[in-house]
C-alpha cells in the first residue's frame, strides 16, 4: 500500500481462550502417531481439529480425505470376501 507514517495508536490484544495452538513438534509428533495406527490399528482414522489444523477448511478437507480412505477400505474388503478372503 506503500503506507510511511507511523502508526498513531498501537495495541496487542491477546485472546487466551481463543482457538488452540499446537505445541511445537506438533506435525512430527502426527506422523510418528499416524505411522503407528495405520501399523497397529488399520480401519482407524484420526480426523479433526486435533490433528491437521482448527479452521472448518482444514476440517472439512481433513473429514474428506478421511471419509475416502474408509470407502476404499470397504471396498477393498468386500472386493477380497468376493474372492472368498476374509480378513480376521
Ligand atoms: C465458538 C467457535 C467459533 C468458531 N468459529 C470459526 C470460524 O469462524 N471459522 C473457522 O474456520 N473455524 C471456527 N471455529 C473452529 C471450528 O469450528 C472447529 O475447529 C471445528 O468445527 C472442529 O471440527 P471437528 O470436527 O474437529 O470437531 P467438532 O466440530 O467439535 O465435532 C466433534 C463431534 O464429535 C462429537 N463427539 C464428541 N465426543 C463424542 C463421543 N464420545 N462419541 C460420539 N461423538 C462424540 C461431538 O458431539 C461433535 O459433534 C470455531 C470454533 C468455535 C468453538
Amino acid at each position: 500500500m506503500g503506507v510511511r507514517a507511523r502508526p498513531v495508536v498501537t495495541g496487542i490484544y491477546r485472546w487466551p481462550q481463543a482457538n488452540p495452538q499446537y505445541d511445537v513438534g506438533h506435525l512430527a509428533r502426527m506422523r510418528v502417531m499416524e505411522a503407528m495406527v495405520a501399523a497397529d490399528l488399520p480401519g482407524l482414522h484420526l480426523t479433526g481439529s486435533a490433528y491437521r489444523g482448527v479452521g472448518l477448511p482444514d476440517c472439512i478437507e481433513q473429514g474428506r480425505t478421511t471419509a475416502e480412505a474408509v470407502v476404499a477400505r470397504v471396498e477393498e474388503a468386500m472386493k477380497q470376501q468376493r474372492h472368498g478372503y476374509f480378513p480376521a
